[in-house]
């Protein structure tokens, strides 16, 4: 059993495509993040959910998303998130934290490597959406097959 952590935004739920419409729907907003509702209302990602069902039942996994600091609520609704598509009991596997690099555990996976210290956690960094990992179907081959 390994320690994982999995990142939300544009991991398990799509971040850049709600950020996107509302942006079409309001051109003027500087910050479509910072709506009310921004993070609930979020779509999870293609196969996100069942893939982190695997995850939560059979690893030791934790969601550590940073905060926007542009919506405070974000602590808030990222929970709500977490407990309309996992239940209550997975909220004791949320963890809000903007440096990555405090960490302990086997490995991250997060879209971006840089912006909240990604590339400075102690265990193995999977990027999801590179070219190894474009997608949860790599990346559960990978820990099928490969991690033991
Ligand atoms: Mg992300």
């Amino acid at each position: 059993m390994k320690t994982i952590y999995v990142d939300m935004d544009d991991v398990i739920c799509d971040f850049t495509g709600a950020y996107k419409e509302a942006l079409k729907n309001n051109p003027d907003i500087k910050y479509p993040q910072s709506q009310l509702d921004f993070f609930r209302s979020l779509k999870p990602l293609p196969d996100a959910i069942k893939v982190m069902q695997y995850f939560l039942n059979f690893h030791n996994t934790y969601i550590a998303t940073a905060p926007s600091i542009y919506n405070p609520l974000c602590y808030t609704e990222k929970a709500l998130w977490i407990k309309d598509h996992f239940g209550t009991d997975v909220l004791n596997r949320l963890i809000i934290v903007p440096n990555k690099s405090l960490l302990k555990g086997d490995y991250l996976i997060d879209d971006r490597i840089d912006t909240h210290k990604q590339n400075e956690f102690e265990g193995t960094l999977i990027q999801f959406g590179s070219k190894e990992f474009p997608d949860w179907a790599s990346i559960i081959y990978h820990f099928v097959n490969k991690v033991k």
